[in-house]
């Protein structure tokens, strides 16, 4: 991808901060809100006027009504103001209205023909694009979405990480997955990549410490839902703060350096090293006999998956970490990688000369 910088994120290390209601709801709330931040030192605003909400019922936003808002925000605070687009409509009305930075919302991240649309729709504009991560954790639709963009013309792109939904009983709204921005850091080091804490919670009491993970892992800034009465939003209510309450978070985060002396940690750096060689050292060994129970199994006819002694051998690898020092789910994790490698290896084994 070919990538220019976004001027506005340049502060000289210190974190882009986009802060702002999830909705516009009216006037006299993007006002407060947008004043009150301002005076804060935020110097980007963030509101949502055209809301995809996943039941319907729900508060959809107030549509391109909010656009003259957003614009007075720009024009009477000198605030850069973004708001999220799903359709070439959106694009068009927006950028009529001055809209600095759009946003693709995860939803919209998902789905390669929304996105389609909105870069057609941006071809010939350079304004700033930010992409947030589907809402399941899938790199390459994410990285698809930017590309879509960047083949339109728009290189003042970057992504927002908002977490992944998953099934069930959880302590975050969206499960961070940080693996997922790592890699997309890894991948596109010069790509700005902002945390979008208030969604991966859910709720307000974890966005400080999300905001810390964050910046450990090298993000270049936050984007937090903030209102000025956030029991009473019309979306997100249980995830929003307050201005003072986003100042609070910001006072308490603690920056660390990216590099410092490599002396330091060259003899742990050693023997990790060596520790990494001698455990794929023992997983190719480990490899070579699954390859040659492939053939014993071959030979007497036997399936390759075997649930009772997966289960076994499952069971001691847990026990193995019950002192803690990796977590339950970090072994389980590790040990299907290395179970299905094996079972891949045996079945290619298997049926290597039976075509
Ligand atoms: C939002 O930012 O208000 C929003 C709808 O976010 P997401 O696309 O991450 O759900
Ligand atoms: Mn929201």
């Amino acid at each position: 991808m070919k990538l220019d910088n976004i001027d506005i994120f340049n502060r000289g290390g210190q974190p882009v901060i986009v802060a702002g209601p999830c909705s516009a709801e009216s006037e006299e709330q993007v006002m407060q809100v947008a004043t009150e931040l301002s005076k804060r030192g935020v110097n980007i605003f963030r509101a949502g006027i055209w809301k995809p909400r996943t039941r319907p019922g729900c508060f959809e936003g107030v549509g391109k009504m909010g656009l003259p808002w957003l614009s007075k925000v720009k024009s009477e605070l000198g605030m850069c103001v973004t708001t999220e687009v799903a359709t070439a409509e959106h694009v068009e009305l927006a950028l009529a209205a001055g809209i600095d930075i759009l946003w693709v919302g995860a939803r919209t991240t998902a789905n390669p023909f929304a996105v389609q649309e909105i870069a057609d729709a941006l071809r010939g504009c350079d304004v700033p694009v930010l992409v947030k991560n589907p809402v399941n954790p899938d790199i390459e639709l994410w990285i698809g979405a930017m590309e879509r963009l960047n083949n339109a013309g728009i290189t003042r792109l970057g992504a927002i990480h908002r977490g992944f939904s998953s099934y069930g009983e959880k302590c975050f709204r969206n499960a961070p997955q940080w693996q997922l921005p790592i890699e997309l850091r890894r991948r596109f080091p010069g790509l700005p990549l902002l945390c979008d804490p208030s969604h991966i919670a859910g709720k307000r009491e974890l966005i400080l410490s999300l905001s810390q993970q964050a910046m450990d892992l090298n993000f270049d800034g936050l984007m937090v839902e903030t209102h000025c009465n956030p029991y009473c939003a019309l979306s997100d209510a249980r995830q929003q703060v307050t201005p003072d309450e986003l100042m609070a978070i910001l006072g308490k985060l603690v920056h660390r350096v990216a590099v410092a002396d490599n002396a330091d940690f060259q003899s742990y750096r050693e023997h990790i090293d060596e520790i990494d060689r001698e455990l794929m050292r023992l997983l190719s060994k480990r490899m070579e006999i699954a390859r040659e129970i492939g053939e014993l199994k071959r030979e007497k006819g036997m399936m390759v998956f075997q649930p009772l002694r997966y289960n076994e051998i499952m069971e001691r690898y847990v026990k193995f970490c019950a002192d803690g020092k990796i977590e339950v789910d970090a072994v389980r994790e590790i040990f299907e990688l290395i179970h299905s490698e094996s079972i891949r290896q045996q079945l290619s084994v298997m049926n290597s000369n039976e075509v």
